[in-house]
């Protein structure tokens, strides 16, 4: 952690701003993941961070089995010209299978699932077969080990088949119960507080007084925290005073990894965050080349690490997509996630001026072509928070980039891909 004071390092001042990638890689040069871990029940570990590989101790499936509803025969009797005759000497159901060798001439009823007798190695299909009493006719069509499911064909014994740093998906939880798994060690959940400052925010259910606005960050973070899937603190609005930002600043870092507020990062009289780090913490504040969303405070107060977001509601929720999430999914032990950008033509024309990188808000839909596209959600301000409603998707415009014609191609991240 950079110990200097806001705005102080030569870098800062070289460039003035600093750009969205270099961010980025400070943040994460400061960042550890948590060592925690807990034991839980497969279901309870849905959407939790692995903490260890998985290797399978068994294959799955555990035997050769059907993948049809026919017979079980010995491919060294398939027939190459005309047609065979084999007699039906038993029948082999799933989970109750035939316990007799299959021998020349014979064949064994079975099912999907059901395992393949000793000496079988290949399935008919039923809509196949002609069958008169106990025999069946087969002709010259088939194939050695047709609708035959191998042993370890999902899974072999030994092999790892989730890695630590995995979000266990539905699809990872069933995984693991087809391997006969009941249990697995996680993460721990982090622990984040969070707060709003300002003196003219107002409680949802009271009256706004005049002057005042709603405080709308704090239900949006708590929504963006709550996805991410952290154990969450809020501590409601904190006023616009050193004492006050000073003793919810010391509160939240007794006990929690990560503190996040909004507001009062602007160098205004009331703008009491970064000065109150510089005192009690450890503080990076850059003023950044991006829009919406200039400036970013970035630090540590005792053990937990500091995001002081920007007030403005569109510039709170970018910045914290844009740098929050990745660092709290770094330390809570989550693999990188590289979230999803595509190329799209841009149906509106775009205002922009070179030197920031912008995040627009888009709507990516298709057009009457069939074709995907994205287009502006309108006004662009960083208070504009209905951009964000309407949006489902950022359009992101580089540094140099200046105006966007209509038809230009943009660079899109869509919301989805970001959850
Ligand atoms: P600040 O970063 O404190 O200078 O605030 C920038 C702008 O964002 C101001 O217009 C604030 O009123 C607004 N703002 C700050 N905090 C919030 C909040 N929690 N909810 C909604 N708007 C806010
Ligand atoms: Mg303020």
């Amino acid at each position: 952690m950079n110990n200097t004071s806001c705005d102080c390092d030569s870098d800062a001042i070289k460039s003035k701003f600093l750009k969205v990638e270099e961010a980025l890689e400070r943040i994460a040069q400061d960042l550890h993941a948590i060592e925690a871990e807990e034991q839980l029940d497969i279901r309870s570990a849905l959407s939790r961070i692995l903490a260890t590989d998985i290797v399978s101790k068994i294959n799955v499936p555990p035997h050769n089995n059907s993948a049809m509803d026919g017979y079980a025969v010995r491919s060294v009797d398939l027939p190459t010209e005309g047609k065979l005759e084999l007699s039906v000497v038993g029948t082999s159901f799933a989970g109750m299978p035939y316990s007799d060798t299959v021998q020349a001439g014979q064949c064994v009823r079975i099912f999907t699932g059901a395992v393949i007798p000793d000496g079988a190695d290949t399935v008919i299909m039923q809509e196949q077969v002609e069958r008169q009493g106990d025999v069946i006719t087969i002709r010259a069509e088939h194939k050695k080990g047709q609708n035959v499911r191998p042993i370890g064909e999902d899974i072999e014994i030994g092999q790892a088949v989730l890695k630590a740093g995995k979000k266990l998906t539905p699809a990872d939880i069933g995984l693991l119960a087809s391997l006969g798994i009941p249990e697995v060690k996680v993460k721990r959940r982090l622990r984040v507080a969070f707060f709003s400052t300002g003196d003219e925010l107002c409680a949802i259910g009271e009256v706004l007084q005049a002057g005042q606005i709603y405080d709308s960050n704090r239900y949006t973070l708590y929504g963006l925290l709550s996805r991410l899937g952290v154990e969450m603190i809020d501590m409601g609005v904190v006023r616009d005073t050193p004492e006050d930002i000073e003793k919810a600043f010391l509160s939240a870092a007794s006990d929690n990894d990560a503190i996040i507020t909004s507001g009062g990062v602007s160098v205004g009289d009331a703008d009491y965050v970064i000065d109150t780090l510089n005192r009690i913490g450890q503080i990076n504040f850059w003023k950044l080349a991006m829009k919406p969303g200039k400036p970013l405070a970035f630090g540590k107060i005792k053990n937990a690490i500091f995001f002081g977001l920007p007030g403005n509601p569109v510039s709170a929720m970018v910045t914290f997509y844009q740098f929050v999430q990745p660092a709290l999914r770094h330390m809570m032990g989550q693999d990188k996630v590289t979230p999803t950008r595509v190329k799209v033509p841009c149906v509106s024309s775009l205002k922009k001026h070179p030197g920031r990188m912008e995040f627009q808000r888009g709507i990516l839909e298709y057009d009457e072509q069939g074709s995907l596209v994205v287009r502006s959600t309108g006004k662009q301000g960083s208070g504009i928070l209905s951009s964000m409603n309407q949006a489902n998707c950022f359009i992101i415009l580089p540094v140099e980039c200046g105006n966007v014609a209509a038809g230009s191609e943009v660079l899109v991240e869509p919301f989805e891909g970001l959850i």
